[in-house]
C-alpha cells in the first residue's frame, strides 16, 4: 500500500523513536532485569503513544487505526515487548472505556492514561475460560450501592504494576454470557491482589499475574457500560485489541525477515554466501511475500475499522494470518542462522520467543478461525 504522507510521517516518528530509544543494549537489559525502562514509557507517553485514537478531549491524539497500526508495527520491529505498552492502552484497556464509559468516566481514566500515569489492563480471562471468554466465573453480587466481586482472573497483562482494572463478573445465575457485566476496579481496594508474576518464553519486561478478588466492594458508580452488556462490549475491544497483535505480528516479521536478509549476506559456507544458495534465497523470498500479504491485511483491517466496515471479520483475518505468518517467518530465519540462532546474543533468539504469543492471545488462531468462520455462514 502506498501511504498518504501523514502516515509516512507517523511511521518516521514511531521508527525513530524506537531505533533511538530502544538500542540493543537497553533490550538485553530487560531481558535480564525483566523490567521496562520507566524513562522510555513516560517518552512513549510524551509522543503521544499511549492515546493514538484517543480524542483529543481526553488527552489523546484523536488520530485513527491506520496511524495505530503503523506506530505499533514501527516499535514491534524493534521490540515487541515495548509494542505491548502502546498496544495496551490503546486497545484493550482505552477501548473499553472509549467503547462503554461515561463521560466522567473517560473524563477521570483516559488522560492520565494516555499521560502514561496510570495502568488500567483487561482482565476478561480466568484459569478455567480463556478461549470460552463468555464462561465467566467471576461474581458480582448487588449490596446497596455496590457491588461484592469475587473471582480469579488470569495472564492479566500488566496486572502487577496496575493502578485500575477492567474487570468482567457475572450478575445473577442466567445462562452463558447473560449478566456479564464490565467494573471499573481500583487496584488498591481491599480485598483486590495480584499474583505471582508468570516466567514468560517471550515479551519479557512486561509482566503478567493473576488478579484476585475477594469479596472486593466496588461502587455501582465503576459499572462501565450497561449491566448485562459486558461480553459485547469486551468483543468491540477485542476487533481493535486483535488489529493490535496483528500489527504486532507484523513488526515482528519484519525484522525475522531483516534478520534474515543481513545475515545471509554475511555468513558464507561451502565458499559462497548463504544467499547465493538458491534454497536460502527462495525460503527469503518466500518470507517477503507472506509478510507483504500479511501487512496488506492489517492495513486493511485499519482502513475497515475507519471507514466502519465489518471489522470482526476483517481484525481476524489480519490477526490470524499475520500471527501465524510472524512464527513461520521466526522459524526460517532462526533456521537461516544455524546454530547460532539458537543461542542468546543473536536477535533472532528473543523474535523467536517474542513471536509465539501472537498466536495464542486475544484469541488464538483457532478461535480466530472460528469467527472468520461464523462470519462466512451467519452463525
Ligand atoms: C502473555 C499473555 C498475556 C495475556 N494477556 C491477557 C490480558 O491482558 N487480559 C486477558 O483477559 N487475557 C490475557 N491473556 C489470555 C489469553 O487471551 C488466553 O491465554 C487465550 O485466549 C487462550 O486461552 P487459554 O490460555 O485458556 O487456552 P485454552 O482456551 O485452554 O485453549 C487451549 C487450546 O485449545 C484450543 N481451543 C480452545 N477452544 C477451541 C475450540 N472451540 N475449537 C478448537 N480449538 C479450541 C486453543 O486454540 C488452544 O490451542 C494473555 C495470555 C498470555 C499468554
Amino acid at each position: 500500500m502506498i501511504f498518504p504522507e501523514k502516515y509516512q510521517l507517523i511511521r518516521k516518528l514511531a521508527r525513530d523513536f524506537a531505533e533511538k530509544e530502544l538500542t540493543s543494549e537497553i533490550l538485553d537489559e530487560v531481558e535480564d532485569t525483566k523490567v521496562f525502562p520507566k524513562d522510555i514509557l513516560k517518552k512513549m507517553a510524551q509522543a503521544g503513544f499511549f492515546g493514538i485514537k484517543v480524542p483529543r478531549k481526553y488527552g489523546g491524539q484523536g488520530s485513527d487505526h491506520l496511524a495505530y497500526v503503523v506506530t505499533v508495527e514501527e516499535i514491534a520491529r524493534v521490540s515487541a515487548v515495548g509494542s505491548l505498552y502502546v498496544n495496551s492502552p490503546n486497545s484493550l484497556g482505552g477501548m473499553s472505556i472509549l467503547v462503554a464509559g461515561t463521560e466522567e468516566q473517560k473524563m477521570r481514566y483516559l488522560k492520565p492514561m494516555v499521560e502514561g500515569d496510570i495502568v488500567i489492563p483487561f482482565g476478561l480471562t480466568e484459569p478455567g475460560g480463556g478461549s470460552d471468554a463468555g464462561d465467566i466465573r467471576t461474581t458480582a453480587v448487588k449490596d446497596g450501592d455496590y457491588y461484592i466481586l469475587n473471582g480469579r482472573k488470569t495472564f492479566i497483562t500488566m496486572a502487577p504494576f496496575a493502578d485500575y482494572s477492567i474487570i468482567y463478573a457475572k450478575i445473577g445465575k442466567g445462562p452463558g454470557k447473560e449478566g456479564v457485566t464490565a467494573f471499573i476496579v481500583d487496584m488498591t481496594l481491599p480485598g483486590v491482589s495480584v499474583g505471582k508474576e508468570e516466567e514468560k518464553m517471550g515479551l519479557i519486561g512486561c509482566a503478567t499475574s493473576d488478579v484476585i478478588l475477594e469479596d472486593v466492594r466496588v461502587h455501582k458508580d465503576n459499572i462501565l457500560g450497561e449491566i448485562g452488556s459486558g461480553f459485547k462490549d469486551a468483543m468491540r475491544c477485542l476487533d481493535v485489541g486483535r488489529l493490535g497483535v496483528a500489527a504486532q505480528a507484523a513488526g515482528v516479521a519484519q525484522a525475522c525477515l531483516d534478520e534474515a536478509v543481513k545475515y545471509a549476506k554475511e555468513r558464507k559456507q561451502f565458499g559462497k554466501f548463504l544467499y547465493e544458495h538458491q534454497s536460502i534465497a527462495f525460503m527469503i523470498a518466500d518470507m517477503a511475500t507472506k509478510l507483504k500479504a500479511a501487512k496488506e491485511l492489517v492495513y486493511d483491517a485499519a482502513l475497515t475499522k475507519d471507514h466502519g466496515g465489518n471489522t470482526t471479520m476483517a481484525s481476524a483475518i489480519a490477526k490470524y494470518y499475520a500471527s501465524e505468518i510472524c512464527n513461520e517467518l521466526a522459524a526460517k530465519s532462526l533456521q537461516i542462522h544455524g546454530g547460532y540462532g539458537f543461542v542468546r546474543g543473536f536477535k533472532i533468539e528473543r523474535l523467536y520467543r517474542d513471536s509465539r504469543v501472537f498466536t495464542i492471545y486475544e484469541g488464538t488462531s483457532q478461535i480466530q478461525q472460528i469467527v472468520i468462520s461464523r462470519q462466512l455462514f451467519g452463525k
